[in-house]
């Protein structure tokens, strides 16, 4: 992978427009795509292979209504509360909800009622929940495994080396159907050290496909967010999880939404 290349700047999140109507927001989603698709190619990668999961957590359904109509039919939310009121306000509309945030195991239940796909799983009383809770149901969940690549006592995720002693007893559970690692990168403005997050999880996701390639399912990466994304598709991202730089800069600190210092 051609990793040296310079990227296409990254604006920091102040100057995140702010999307007010439907062709407001078809521009912000095809920039965005724009940039990942001129990426992947200069990384020699298929831009196809690359997901754009737009992240609407804080955005109100009225502009939300916006955004599905400019063709956003995949959103990401943080917060098990907050996701499900906005699938019920939503539900005559057409939109798969992704939960990406940290999750307790007392909102399995509320979950499962909306979601279609998880991206934190990160222990193992989580999914003997999960899977509990889906078999008896009689259905799965694709899920991605978070791992906390930065090593910020702060972040949610396993520990790199405790990744693949993890996806072994993810393995039994069948209704979890693993597809791949997620991440959050150190949030700082060194770039290679947000680069060096993003090549531990390819790694891992590597070393779990030699050993058995069951273990990781198509072995997705999901990792990137507004302030980095690009790297991430450099990287070998298959899903960039991007919220401000389509929905605008959020009022509230992101320490809001993760444990501390994000
Ligand atoms: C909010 C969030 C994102 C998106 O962050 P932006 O800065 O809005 O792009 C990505 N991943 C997770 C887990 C998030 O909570």
């Amino acid at each position: 992978m051609t990793t040296e290349q310079p990227l296409p700047d990254q604006q920091p999140p102040a100057a995140f427009p702010r999307a007010e109507s439907i062709a407001e927001f078809a521009a912000a989603l095809a920039d965005v795509r724009a940039r990942i698709d001129e990426t992947a190619l200069r990384a020699g990668r298929n831009p196809g292979d690359v997901r754009l999961l737009p992240v609407s957590k804080t955005v109100p359904q009225e502009r939300l209504r916006l955004a599905v109509a400019a063709g956003a039919h995949e959103l990401g939310e943080n917060k098990v509360q907050e996701a499900k009121r906005k699938s019920e306000e939503m539900a005559d509309l057409d939109i798969s909800w992704a939960l990406i945030g940290h999750l307790q195991t007392n909102k399995v239940k509320d979950m499962l009622t909306f979601v279609s796909e998880f991206h934190a799983l990160d222990r193992i009383k989580l999914a003997e929940t999960l899977d509990r809770r889906l078999q008896a149901a009689g259905r799965g969940l694709d899920v991605y495994v978070q791992v906390n690549t930065s090593e910020e006592e702060s972040k949610y995720g396993l520990a790199p080396d405790a990744t693949l002693p993890f996806l072994r007893e993810v393995a039994t559970f069948d209704s979890l159907n693993v597809q791949g690692l997620m991440t959050l990168a150190m949030n700082t403005t060194d770039t290679e050290r947000v680069r060096r997050c993003f090549r531990l999880l390819r790694s891992l996701r590597d070393r779990a496909r030699d050993e058995n390639p069951a273990l990781i399912g198509p072995g997705g990466l999901s990792m990137g967010m507004s302030g980095d994304f690009l790297i991430a598709v450099q990287e070998g991202a298959t899903v960039v999880r991007v919220g401000q730089a389509i929905f605008g800069a959020r009022p509230l600190p992101d320490s809001y939404y993760w444990p501390s210092d994000r």
